[in-house]
């Protein structure tokens, strides 16, 4: 069986009735988004895929977490704006101005980037902008709910970490405590620095209101019903997003699927603190890039983006090489004559299917990497680079050459 249709059989059997199941997907926009992160749209792109076949209705949920505060500026943007964006740390993706000026903003530029580049896929997204989601209002019951479980959220997050084994058992009460009577699940973006160095020092009695004090000096009372330029910590976002989408799959790199990790910890927010059963997760292992050499590598993979990709793979391939690989396992993307041995095997597959030799699993994988409205062709891979090198890769000669022989 194929690892997509395990877990959709999976999915169907711990909620049979539900009439459309959410597989879901998310990206922070926090600059180019490169061929690691599609793992994250393959994987349940698959699995949706793998539900419609057992004829179940299914989406791909896409979430931009935009509203994520920037960490740090990626080596790329600095290249174009030097340390003079250093300043948005703290504040929203979406805050941020498009450092070539071509977008509505930061997260904009790098949103439409990677919708650009993975438009070939034809895949079908059903995107959330976590923004307008906050800043429309959309979460202001559950953020509340939240505050007023505060002390249940601090103590899952604290059964997570490690504690110091150098101090004592009073020791680490004392800190405990003096962690708890200050945690926050939300923070407040700060109307005059758009910030979130933001301090809430007291929480009215029905946790729908807050004071709050500024890094900037800044410091005022804030309503959670009237005023939604807040958000929700992240592990804390992860699970209350999953009840608010009533999501059934997701998967993440193998950081969060980690037993400490954002996963397991969410897992556990979701259920005793939301009410609902975290969806099944799968966590996938990163991309190797193989036989790549000169500026480009230094980069660690930066620049490939889905888009550079489809310069060298057609998308059935790339889609493929992610179908025909278990989530936990690695694979590489090849710069070098590895990807000759790829299209080999790939056209081999193809044929085999159209043939009707092709086991189930070869069925599956190739069900899986089909993209609508389009019809692969394969060629003789090792003739094609034969008489490429003869006629030094001249395309309109090759197409000659190659309709002669009878493989148009
Ligand atoms: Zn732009
Ligand atoms: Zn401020």
């Amino acid at each position: 069986m194929h690892w997509s249709e395990e877990i959709a059989r999976r999915i169907i059997e711990r909620n049979p009735q539900k009439e459309e199941y959410v597989c879901a997907a998310g990206v922070s926009p926090s600059g180019s988004v490169h061929i690691g992160n599609f793992r994250d749209f393959a994987t349940p792109l698959f699995v949706v895929k793998a539900l419609q076949k057992q004829g179940k209705k299914a989406r791909l949920l896409v979430s931009w977490d935009e509203f994520d505060r920037c960490r740090k500026i990626p080596a790329n943007v600095q290249a174009v704006v030097g340390s003079d964006y250093d300043k948005y740390i703290g504040c929203p993706y979406v805050d941020i101005p498009d450092p070539w000026g071509c977008h509505e903003s930061y997260a904009a530029h790098f949103e439409e980037e990677f919708l650009k580049g993975i438009a070939p896929f034809g895949m079908e997204l059903d995107c959330r902008y976590q923004a307008e989601m906050y800043r429309s209002g959309k979460y202001t019951k559950d953020i509340i709910e939240a505050i007023q479980k505060r002390d249940e959220i601090f103590e899952i997050l604290d059964s997570f970490k490690t504690k110091d084994n150098s101090k004592s058992e009073e020791e680490l009460k004392a800190e405990h405590d003096a962690e708890k009577a200050v945690y926050s699940p939300v923070s407040i973006f700060c109307p005059e620095c758009q910030t979130d160095f933001t301090k809430i020092t007291a929480f009215s009695e029905d946790g729908t209101e807050a004071d709050y004090t500024c890094r900037c000096g800044h410091s005022a009372h804030f309503d959670f019903k009237t005023n939604f330029n807040c958000k929700l910590g992240w592990k804390v976002d992860w699970a209350m997003r999953w009840r608010y989408e009533q999501v059934d799959f997701e998967p993440g790199g193998k950081d969060h699927a980690a037993p400490t990790g954002s996963y397991s910890n969410s897992k556990i927010i979701s259920k005793k603190i939301f009410g609902y059963d975290a969806p099944i997760f799968q966590g996938y292992e990163f991309i190797g890039i193989k036989g790549m050499t000169g500026k480009m590598s230094s980069s660690s993979g930066l620049n490939l983006t889905p888009d550079t990709l489809l310069k060298l793979y057609q998308p059935e391939v790339l889609l493929w090489l992610y179908a025909k690989t278990d989530p936990t396992k690695a694979f590489d993307i090849c710069f070098d004559d590895g990807i000759l041995r790829q299209y080999f095997e790939f056209d081999k597959m193809l044929t085999d299917c159209r043939e009707g030799r092709a086991n189930e699993l070869t069925q599956d994988i190739m069900y899986n990497c089909h993209v609508n409205g389009r019809e692969p062709a394969t060629v003789p891979m090792a003739l094609l680079v034969q008489l490429g090198s003869v006629v030094n890769f001249n395309v309109p000669m090759l197409e000659t050459v190659f309709e002669k022989i009878g493989t148009p």
